[in-house]
């Protein structure tokens, strides 16, 4: 059994960065974003293939190593300019559809709301999308979990490992 300090060397000797920073402390801040979406999932045999809504959940969780000189590793105000303004602007009270979806086209023309993906509009896929989003705006993304109901969240992780998806049922 190695002791901690052991084991700490151990990786210091086994790994090269940048897997290191994972292994120092961190400071971590979540963020909860509510938002309002329908989809429907192509290729689908269930009742996700009709068009149906959620009222989603995002938890966005940020780590840093260090605090800045306001002793924050983000002000929430950042975030929710950035990210929450993002999927207000984009997802919420939307149609998510693939953009091949042939109901594309019929929506439009009735001037419903939509934003296509490249791939099926899974909750999976919702959580990559919004993960993909705060990490392009630069902001130190661990992970982002999407409750699509209260019962199904479905969570990404990709900083320091291969990218990880998930998805669990509660209940
Ligand atoms: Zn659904």
């Amino acid at each position: 059994m190695l002791t901690h300090a052991e084991y700490v060397d151990h990786l210091l000797h086994n790994f090269a960065p940048p897997l290191l920073p994972s292994f120092l402390p961190m400071f971590r801040v979540t963020r909860q974003i509510d938002f309002c979406y329908g989809h429907r999932l192509l290729n689908y045999d269930g009742k996700c293939k009709y068009l149906h809504g959620h009222n989603g959940r995002a938890i966005i969780t940020l780590e840093g190593e260090k605090l800045d000189e306001r002793g924050m590793v983000l002000d929430f105000t950042d975030i929710k300019r950035v990210v929450s303004h993002w999927i207000d602007t984009n997802l919420d009270h939307r149609m998510l559809l693939h953009r091949e979806d042939p109901l594309v086209s019929v929506l439009l023309e009735h001037g419903e709301p939509l934003y296509l993906m490249d791939e099926n509009p899974t909750a999976e896929n919702i959580a990559k999308l919004i993960y993909d989003i705060t990490e392009k705006s630069g902001f130190p993304i661990l992970e982002c979990h999407l409750w699509e109901t209260p019962e199904l969240e479905t969570h990404l992780a990709d900083r320091h490992l291969a990218r990880e998806v998930g998805s669990r049922r509660r209940g």
